[in-house]
């Protein structure tokens, strides 16, 4: 039975709450751990941000995100493994260990030299990840996003990733929402054992009226989480269950109320 000693939540979750509000709120509930999304940091400056995330004890399970490094210029490219490893900076900072990338892709772009830019952007990162001591886990999003988002969208294709980088400072984020449907899921997620870093839930709406702002809480849609997590933690996964929900519905209400349902949704389907 699942306790809230592994539950983390994501402050795009309660994306209406600055860092502040957000680290009082998490508190308050006895939610331990934290995702802490960049542009919650904007505003705060990092040094603000990583006193309070200090001074509350809340465990910094993660720093979203890195990544797009697809760029249909040299300079782009570039840009983006600069603000790679300004995140990778930043992660060091607030106590994080670890980036989540979402990987990137540019409309027209072949999927394929995508990811082999994808594959250069990481490889010219990961010596500064190491230096950091922050690990950088590749997220596969759901094809739907393969356009603009990710051209990285099954855990096969980050499995394969992983093999051609060869490094022990990369690794994969399950993300139940983006992977619940692949028929190989169970075999990719036993062939990256150990390698997965991370792990989100939420659920998928069914009709979903959004395709990106309407996940629902844990038992509102149709993914079984629980089996993904069994599958996770059978390859060896024993880290944090991080609650990631982007959702004009439940972003309009009362965010403390919010939490309540999201530890109840967490308890009873995750
Ligand atoms: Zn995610």
């Amino acid at each position: 039975m699942l306790t809230l000693h592994r539950l983390c939540i994501h402050t795009m979750t309660t994306k209406p709450w600055p860092l502040r509000e957000a680290i009082d709120g998490y508190v308050r509930a006895g939610v331990p751990g934290i995702t802490v999304w960049r542009q919650h940091l904007e505003g705060v400056g990092l040094d603000e941000a990583a006193k309070m995330l200090r001074d509350s004890e809340l465990r910094v399970v993660s720093l979203c995100r890195g990544g797009f490094f697809p760029g249909v210029t040299i300079a782009k490219r570039q840009f983006a493994i600069d603000d790679n490893k300004r995140a990778i900076d930043e992660a060091r900072a607030i106590g994080a260990p670890l980036v989540v990338l979402v990987c990137g892709a540019v409309p027209h772009m072949p999927l394929a030299e995508a990811r082999n830019q994808i594959l250069h952007g990481i490889s010219s990162i990961v010596d500064h990840a190491a230096q950091a001591q922050v690990k950088l886990a590749i997220e596969p999003l759901h094809p739907m996003y393969a356009d603009t988002r990710s051209a990285v969208n099954t855990m096969e294709q980050a499995n394969n990733m992983l093999a051609a980088l060869q490094s022990p400072w990369v690794g994969i984020t399950v993300d139940v929402y983006h992977v619940w449907w692949d028929p190989y899921l169970q075999n990719e997620i036993q062939r990256a054992g150990k390698s997965i870093f991370s792990f989100h839930v939420c659920d998928w709406r069914d009709p979903t009226r959004d395709l990106l702002n309407d996940r629902g809480l844990m038992g509102e849609g149709c993914i079984n989480v629980p089996q993904i997590r069994k599958w996770i933690e059978d390859a060896g996964f024993d880290g944090p269950i991080e609650v990631e929900i982007f959702s004009d519905e439940h972003w309009a209400g009362d965010q403390a109320e919010y939490l309540e349902k999201i530890k109840v949704a967490y308890l009873k389907h995750s």
